[in-house]
Formats: C-alpha cells, sequence, structure tokens
C-alpha cells in the first residue's frame, strides 16, 4: 500500500513537474509584407481609406495597438530586412543596398530566439540572398519572386509551387502550424509576402475588385517638386514619365504581347511576369483587361488625362493584391484560433517601408519624404495590449530584433541598436525613449536614380542632406506642411532650429558610428546632375 502510494505521488509529481516546465511564453506570429505604404491601410486614415482595403488588418489595430510614427532607417525592401534580421542600422550589417549580399554568419534575432527555447519558421520573401540561417523550416522566393506559380527554394531545392503566391506563402504557414510545429516550444513564425511589391499582379480572383469606383487622387499627384533639392527633378520614378503602360500596367501594346522578346538580358515587357501563368489563368487574365486596354486606345489619352489613367490601373491593381494580403491575414488568424493558439500568440503586422501611390508623382519607395519613410507596424496581443490603443512615440524597424527577443525573455545583446517596443506596447511611458529618428539610403546610381541621402526627423520637424552633388539639404515642418512641399530650409525664421537639428544629425551618426562615406562626388556631377 505504501509503495502504490509512493507510486501515486511519483506520478503527480512527474506531470505536475511537465506542467510547470511547459513552455507558456507567447508565439510570435509576424506577417510582413513587401511595399505596404501605411496610407493603403484603412486604420491608419490616409486618402486611401475610402476604399477600404483592409478590413482585416483595421480590425487587427482594433484588437491591437497601431504604431502611428513608425518609421524605416533605408527605404528599400533587402536593407529594411537586414535591419531586422540584425537590430542594426545598414552601414553597421553590411546590407546597404539591394546589391549586397546579406552575410548570414553575423548575429541575428531568429539564431537567437532558437537559442532560447523557441522554434522559428520563415515562409515568402526573404530577399537577403542565400540560404536562410536560424529557422527550424522554411522556404523562400528567389530574389523578388513571382506572383503567380512561383519557384520557392526549401531546404531541399528548388521547386515550383502552384497557385498565386500570396495563398501559396500562407498554404505554406498553415501547413507548418498544422504538422510541423512542436507543442513543446514557443514559435516565431515570419510570413513574408511578395504583394503588394511591383509589378502588381492581383489574384485572378481580385481582378474585378474596385471596378466600378474612382480612387481618389492623392493631391500631390502632380506635384512639380518647386521647393525641393535638385534631386527630385532627376529621378526615374514618376507615374508619367518613367511607369510603363506594358510592363507595369499589363496594357496591351504590341503584336508581340504574348511573345518572350529574344535575345534581351532581361525582358522589360509585361510577359516577363505573365509567362508563368498557365494557359486558363492566362486566359482569365487577358479576359478581363483585353476590353478595358481597348477602351484606353480609343480614348487616346495624354498628358494629365493619360497620367490620371496611369493612376487609376496602377492604384487599382496595387490594392487588389493588398486585398490578397489582407485574406491571408485572415485565414492565418483563423487557423490559430482553430489550433486554440490564438490567446497566446502576438500577431504584429509590417511592411519593409512606405511607397508612392501617386503621392509626388511617383511609385516606388527609396526617399526620406513620409510615405516611404513610415512602416506599418500594428500589434495585436490578447491580454497585454489593450484594445484600439495608438501609440505615438517615434519607433524603427531597428528595434524590432529587440523586442522579439525581449518577449521570448531572451538577453538583448549589447551590439543592437534599437530599443525594445515591449514597454511601449504594455503601455507604458518609458524614460529617455528617443526623440529623432537616424535615415540613411544609399543605392546610387541604380534604378530610379534616388541620390544617396541621410537625414534626421523628429516628431514634428525633418532634415534630409544629400551630400554627393555639393551640401543640398531640405527642411520641413511637418504639422504645418505634412506634404512636404514647403522646403523651409535656409529660412530666416527657422535657422535657429535647423543649427539644432544639424548638431543632432551629427550626434545621431556619431552615436550610430555611421563612418559611411559622405563626400561630394565630382564624378557623379559630371556623369548624371549636369544631364539632367
Ligand atoms: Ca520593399
Amino acid at each position: 500500500m505504501k509503495s502504490f502510494f509512493k507510486q501515486v505521488s511519483l506520478i503527480s509529481f512527474f506531470f505536475s513537474q511537465v506542467l510547470l516546465s511547459a513552455d507558456k511564453r507567447p508565439n510570435i506570429l509576424f506577417v510582413f509584407t513587401d511595399d505596404h505604404a501605411p496610407h493603403a491601410i484603412g486604420a491608419y486614415n490616409g486618402w486611401l481609406k475610402k476604399v477600404n482595403p483592409t478590413p482585416v488588418i483595421d480590425k487587427l489595430a482594433d484588437e491591437g495597438m497601431l504604431f502611428v510614427n513608425s518609421f524605416c532607417t533605408n527605404s528599400i525592401c533587402g536593407p529594411s530586412r537586414a535591419v531586422i534580421q540584425t537590430g542594426k542600422h545598414s552601414h553597421k550589417n553590411g546590407f546597404m543596398n539591394n546589391g549586397n549580399s546579406f552575410d548570414w554568419n553575423q548575429q541575428t534575432f531568429p539564431k537567437l530566439l532558437q537559442k532560447n527555447g523557441y522554434q522559428t519558421a520563415i515562409y515568402g520573401k526573404s530577399h537577403l540572398k542565400g540560404k536562410p540561417l536560424g529557422y527550424d523550416d522554411w522556404a523562400v522566393l528567389p530574389g523578388q519572386g513571382l506572383y503567380y506559380n512561383p519557384d520557392m527554394i526549401f531546404p531541399d531545392g528548388k521547386r515550383r509551387v502552384d497557385g498565386y503566391c500570396t495563398d501559396v506563402v500562407t498554404d505554406l504557414a498553415l501547413e507548418w502550424l498544422n504538422k510541423k510545429r512542436s507543442e513543446e516550444k514557443p514559435f516565431m513564425l515570419m510570413v513574408q509576402h511578395k504583394a503588394p511589391h511591383r509589378n502588381w499582379m492581383p489574384a485572378l480572383r481580385h481582378l474585378s475588385l474596385y471596378d466600378d469606383i474612382e480612387i481618389p487622387e492623392p493631391t500631390t499627384l502632380f506635384d512639380d517638386w518647386k521647393d525641393n533639392a535638385p534631386a527630385a527633378r532627376f529621378q526615374e520614378l514618376e507615374i508619367d514619365r518613367h511607369m510603363d503602360l506594358n510592363y507595369d500596367l499589363f496594357v496591351d501594346l504590341t503584336p508581340e504581347f504574348d511573345q518572350p522578346p529574344s535575345q534581351q538580358r532581361q525582358d522589360r515587357s509585361a510577359w516577363h511576369n505573365m509567362k508563368r501563368m498557365t494557359p486558363e489563368q492566362l486566359k482569365a487574365w487577358r479576359s478581363h483587361y483585353a476590353p478595358r486596354d481597348a477602351a484606353l486606345h480609343k480614348a487616346n489619352l495624354s498628358g494629365k488625362d493619360l497620367v490620371r489613367w496611369k493612376f487609376q490601373r496602377y492604384a487599382k491593381n496595387y490594392l487588389r493584391c493588398v486585398k490578397g494580403v489582407d485574406e491571408s491575414v485572415d485565414r492565418l488568424q483563423q487557423e490559430l484560433a482553430k489550433l486554440g493558439l490564438d490567446k497566446n500568440t502576438i500577431i504584429i503586422y509590417s511592411s519593409d517601408q512606405g511607397f508612392y501611390i501617386g503621392d509626388h508623382g511617383w511609385y516606388d519607395k527609396r526617399w526620406m519624404y513620409e510615405e516611404s519613410l513610415k512602416m506599418p507596424l500594428i500589434v495585436k496581443w490578447p491580454g497585454v495590449i489593450k484594445p484600439g490603443s495608438r501609440q505615438t512615440e517615434l519607433v524603427q524597424n531597428l528595434d524590432y530584433a529587440q523586442t522579439f527577443l525581449d518577449i521570448a525573455g531572451a538577453q538583448q545583446p549589447n551590439d543592437m541598436q534599437g530599443m525594445s517596443l515591449l514597454p511601449l506596447m504594455k503601455g507604458q511611458k518609458p524614460e529617455n525613449w528617443r526623440e529623432e529618428i537616424y535615415y540613411h539610403y544609399y543605392e546610387y546610381p541604380s534604378v530610379h536614380m534616388i541620390p544617396r541621402h541621410c537625414g534626421i526627423r523628429t516628431k514634428r520637424y525633418k532634415l534630409l542632406h544629400f551630400y554627393q552633388f555639393g551640401d543640398v539639404w531640405e527642411m520641413y515642418d511637418l504639422d504645418k506642411d505634412p506634404d512636404e512641399i514647403s522646403n523651409i530650409y535656409g529660412n530666416k525664421e527657422t535657422l535657429k532650429l535647423q543649427k539644432q537639428l544639424k548638431v543632432r544629425l551629427k550626434k545621431l551618426q556619431k552615436s550610430y558610428e555611421d563612418d559611411s562615406d559622405m563626400s561630394v562626388r565630382e564624378d557623379y556631377v559630371e556623369k548624371f546632375w549636369k544631364k539632367s
């Protein structure tokens, strides 16, 4: 009898230990898209709110926290991701522009999470080249990836996966949650969509979405950049002069539309992205666009009318791609609930930078102006984050790595350069939170021709420095001038502030140890500036 009780107590001791040791740390579902500007999210209340492209993401904001002042450090795909991996600015992690390769041997947050008992997985766009390290399972798109029937690189090799990219990536994440996830450990699951990156190809089921509405135009669609540094006039990302009717907007312009061009190093036709479609997909795509293209040819538009037409097709296709992402967030949330994981999973929605959706007459990103400097950041954490909260402190993608580590209760390495957002999520107001952010863009000369520039942004002011062509500056009062139309650099009334901001910019560069070459390039002046 005595030994029976001993056995029972041993068994119950064993189970109590199992329960005690069960890891209750929260799971993290990090949904990260490409080029999704905050003003194309209803919850951010931008001019596109009327179109309501994101009901699911808006609900996430209602149930969680929306970071109003969320910014990137370097507004371009690969570098933004490298900053997130490392918690370090581009000049420290070595991935300064898309031409670089990421050194996967360096310290990254997924590796540290693994060491601290998390299981990690990534599906979708990595854009860092090379096999991702620090993940228990992964499947990534090669380079930019394709919208239809994309190739994906798995640990055991590359293969084509049939379907629409946003759905394919979501399916892989759902499969991992159901079949590959260990119940013993908390997880960090990264779902990284290609959408809504150029060239904007919606899912077939979304082709007619927004067909019956006019997308409202941004107030700056016909900006003449009269106050900007000369760089704004020799860029190559205008809807008017640079957005291609065929390559970008899939307008059927030539009899060779469905033929691959011969011997070209890079196919700059719409076919480049359409050739992956199955005959059925291609037929559905064509039957949607053919009558609309015919109407365009008949209308024979030019000047502002053509810009307006291009804006409509561009904005609609962009928002249709966003719709696919919104549905993905819905499917992921439903699966978490089905698996009973919704209560203990933090859901984070973000994108690598903002984007111009006709703002200032542009598409693409790169500039330190608001539309591309801003990143969406929405976090839902049941029981911890107060539903419907709005956070106005200045935060950056630089902070994500330390935030993830802090959530996991892991140590934050001293050489990371951000700040954990955990106190902000908990509604605390930490002392000594940053009063300015630092920005530095490097990719020049390159596609779209945006020169290198760096700058500082406070809650109210912004100072930008274009240094390769001389000592060129811009300054904006964002309270009075949110669209950054009036450059106040050199104005008498703000000279004192201008000096202070310059000192603060220098101080930031020193504290982040940015000793990048910021000298004037006479050869560039000769080659690019004078001809513009
Ligand atoms: Ca991007």
